[in-house]
């Protein structure tokens, strides 16, 4: 029987079991894939938009070489603070359900051994959103050379590449894939890239848009995805136009990930759990943590964010189990 069993090893999840570590709280992560799995998968290059010292978990300094860490420093640092904090984590190990059973919960998982189950009095839920990217809704949108997401552009050399977005992700993509040969066509149904995109890469951006290095259509949404095409209506043209494509690559945003959440019963408002100030959901004892608690809105909650949200509910957990063992004394 364990005090906590935390679900996903991403920042979050860590941040949350090094402070049960401090409150003496016998906690054990299970972790679908590898430690910081989430990181682990984003594009290579990647460069965070925070600044290092803020997305720091259990204190740990975070030292790397420009103000702004690689994915790569990042995989290295919450490896290192993980094995200093000497966290109990079970990584590709799957949790496949969550039940609550007389002010405790079973917690169903999935690992190379086959399935299994742990008893434990709290469960907090930090699963991000990475493994649920928002879809298109359109016919061809599971053909084998439509990808959610860009992990190597090396691949697409030489190739037509239509990116489906216009924020931060999408236009990362395109001038990966420009830099590495690929043909790159970006459409956006909104009437700009969103202001938002990193600073550094915007103005990079549209200079290979005005130079006509990458091609890009505005107020235009995608219709249909053929083998070979994509069917894309725009404001501007009365029928749709057809843009040759070898793969198409979406980039439209997340939703959290909530299939464990709805299905252990837990009350929601519109796409997100009803979670109290300690991040609670309704069932007591169960928390979340980080941006699965927040539905859609998955560009307001952080790894600087989320951090705190873990604080807060195991500090109400220490709280609560320090109540109980006061009682019982
Ligand atoms: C390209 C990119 C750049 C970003 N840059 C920044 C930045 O600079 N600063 C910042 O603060 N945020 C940044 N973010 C956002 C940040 O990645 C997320 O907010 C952050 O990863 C959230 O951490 P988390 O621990 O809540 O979730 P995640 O890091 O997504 O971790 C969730 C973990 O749960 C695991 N998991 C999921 N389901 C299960 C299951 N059923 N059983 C077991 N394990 C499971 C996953 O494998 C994963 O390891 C960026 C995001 C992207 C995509």
């Amino acid at each position: 029987m364990w005090d906590l069993v935390i679900i996903g090893a991403g920042p979050v999840g860590l941040a949350a079991a090094i402070e049960a570590r401090r409150a003496n709280i016998r906690t054990v992560v299970l972790e679908k894939g590898t430690l910081v799995n989430t990181i682990y998968r984003w594009p290579k290059e990647t460069i965070f938009f925070s600044e290092a010292k803020n997305i720091e978990i259990g204190g740990h300094p975070f030292p790397s070489l420009a103000p702004k860490p690689t994915r790569r420093e990042a995989l290295q640092y919450y490896r290192r603070v993980a094995e200093n904090e000497e966290l109990n984590i079970r990584t590709y190990t799957e949790a496949t359900s969550i039940h609550p059973d007389l002010g405790r919960f079973k917690v169903g998982y999935r690992d190379r051994d086959g399935e299994g189950e742990l008893k434990s009095r709290y469960v907090l839920v930090a699963t991000g959103y990475y493994d649920n990217p928002n879809r298109l809704g359109v016919p061809g949108e599971d053909l084998p050379h439509v990808r959610y997401g860009l992990d190597e552009n090396l691949p697409y050399w030489n190739q037509k590449v239509v990116v489906v977005g216009g924020s931060n992700s999408a236009v990362e993509a395109a001038l990966e894939l420009y830099r590495s040969g690929a043909r790159v066509t970006v459409v956006h149904h909104g009437a700009e890239i969103r202001p938002r995109v990193k600073y550094w890469l915007k103005p990079d951006f549209e200079n290979r848009v005005k130079e006509g290095s990458i091609k890009l259509l505005l107020n235009a949404r995608v219709r249909e995805i053929t083998p070979r095409e994509v069917h894309v209506e725009t404001s501007s043209l009365d029928s749709p136009l057809q843009l040759p494509s070898d793969f198409v690559l979406i980039h439209i945003g997340y939703r959290a990930v909530d299939g464990l959440l709805r299905r252990a019963g837990v009350a929601y408002r519109g796409d997100a759990p009803v979670l109290t100030e300690a991040h609670e959901t309704s069932l007591e004892g169960l928390f979340v943590a980080g941006s699965a608690g927040y539905g859609t809105d998955t560009r307001t909650v952080f790894i600087e964010n989320g951090r705190e949200h873990a604080r807060r509910a195991v500090q109400e957990m220490a709280a609560r189990m320090q109540r109980v063992s006061g009682s019982i004394v």
